[in-house]
């Protein structure tokens, strides 16, 4: 079956395009030639339906959600909890990424519980399943891991972040500059070299790169270049081995791009904000434009238990600059695995940061919505304010809990409410001019 790049490569416009276009108000022509150009991805899997969301230029900047047990915590009914809450609170896909228990039965269950598409990264279960196997992750061997990678697929996942520009040049760049302050924070990258430097050979994920390709264009799901060296630490931003492997990712997006598959590209991790623009433009350019997906970024290292709103201001520039997807932060970053409250809390305040960076990508989108609230809150009309907010029911829920005497202002300013003061002495000036 032809995947979603070959058909529109072909000019076929799919129902997934349609869809998409629908629901972005795009024409759906300019969709088919986006995700032709490599531009726009759709995570699908041809074995199981799931939502269509489109990831890449001129779209609405996406939120992802990771959850997933550990080693120490495997409960897989609270990770199934977990991603309904993600998907009640409006993610747009969810990262399934357990490393603990029966990998298989927690995918498939959460696979079973939203309508989400579904990413994962195969390298967890794979390290996982040679130590088991052979008492060593080390020992992992090339059939293995792309036969998992093929079970995965054939299970339903959407989206899978394959750790490919890890290389022996990469780790070279790494060893010749020198350990970093926040040294590597990827659990599938750090795995990847350990194996490299243990049997001295190349990855097989890069070495083998048209067969991770095959198997995921059999499938028709989103290749996501996994960002193995991504900085950590605001200072390792930048540093020679992530922009190594950042340009082998953008390299590989177009080979891979032209080889039918849909392409997507991983970046960052820690980025100090005054840094976020051009790390954008590099992936962009490099990468012909490839959908760009950051971890936020997290723009201070300094933000233990409000990471979240770290990363959600990380989100909003690196969403202006041109990010297609936020990887949410939750408030147990860093510190513990996230619980249902923390993955609801992490989903609101990463799409607050993606909404903010959309204002500046696509002011003509929102501002209506924008200039709406403002009305509303102008002419103290609480129903209108909730039905804009992004999130009604905490609005709702804060202004319930602390009732004015007067229905008309708040308990925040009474009888002192300069709105319902200003519109008394100014009120008039509104009559025909368009800020009715
Ligand atoms: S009371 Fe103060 S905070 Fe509340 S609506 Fe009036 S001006 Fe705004």
């Amino acid at each position: 079956m032809a995947t979603q790049v070959e058909l529109a490569v072909s000019g076929v416009i799919t129902d997934a395009m349609k869809e998409i276009a629908t629901r972005e108000e795009l024409e759906p022509a300019l969709i088919r030639q986006r995700i032709a150009e490599g531009q726009i991805v759709v995570p699908l899997n041809t074995r199981r339906p799931c939502s269509i969301v489109g990831i890449g230029t001129g779209l609405r900047t996406k939120v992802n959600a990771s959850i997933g047990t550990s080693t120490d915590i495997v409960d897989i009914d609270a990770e199934v909890r977990k991603a309904r809450a993600a998907e009640a609170a409006g993610a747009d896909t969810l990262m399934e990424l357990s490393v603990g228990g029966d990998l298989d039965k927690v995918r498939r269950e959460v696979l079973a519980a939203v309508s989400l598409p579904v990413g994962n990264v195969p390298l967890y279960q794979a390290f996982c399943e040679a130590a088991h196997r052979y008492g060593d992750p080390n020992k992992l061997d090339e059939e293995l891991l792309f036969d998992l990678i093929e079970r995965q697929c054939a299970d339903g996942i959407s989206f899978m972040a394959v750790h490919c520009g890890i290389n022996l040049y990469t780790i070279e760049r790494l060893e010749r500059q020198g350990y970093r302050y926040g040294g590597l924070v990827s659990k599938g990258g750090t795995s990847m070299v350990a194996w490299m430097q243990k049997n001295k050979r190349e990855n097989p994920l890069y070495a083998r790169f048209d067969r991770v390709v095959e198997i995921l264009k059999k499938y028709d799901v989103v290749l996501s270049l996994g960002n193995g060296l991504r900085s950590g630490a605001i200072g390792d931003s930048f540093d020679r081995a992530m922009v190594q492997e950042l340009l082998i990712n953008c390299e590989l997006a177009e080979i891979g791009r032209k080889m039918g598959c849909q392409m997507m590209v991983e970046g960052p991790g820690h980025v100090p904000v005054d840094e976020i623009e051009a790390n954008i433009i590099l992936e962009k350019k490099m990468s012909n434009n490839a959908p760009y997906y950051m971890l936020g970024p997290i723009p201070t290292d300094v933000g233990a238990g409000y990471d979240h709103v770290v990363a959600a201001i990380g989100a909003a520039s690196s969403a202006r600059y041109g990010a297609d997807l936020i990887c949410y932060i939750t408030p147990a970053e860093h510190l513990a695995l996230p619980n249902e409250e923390d993955v609801t809390e992490g989903v609101r305040v990463a799409r607050l940061g993606a909404y903010i960076g959309d204002t500046a990508k696509y002011p003509e989108r929102t501002r209506a919505r924008d200039l709406a609230m403002s009305k509303a809150r102008r002419d103290m009309d609480w129903e209108g304010q909730f039905k804009h907010a992004l999130f009604p029911d905490k609005a709702r829920e804060i202004r319930d809990s602390r009732a004015p005497r007067d229905t008309k202002v708040c308990t925040m300013c009474g009888d002192f409410c300069a709105n319902k003061g200003s519109s008394d002495l100014f009120g008039h000036l509104l009559a025909g001019t368009c800020k009715e």
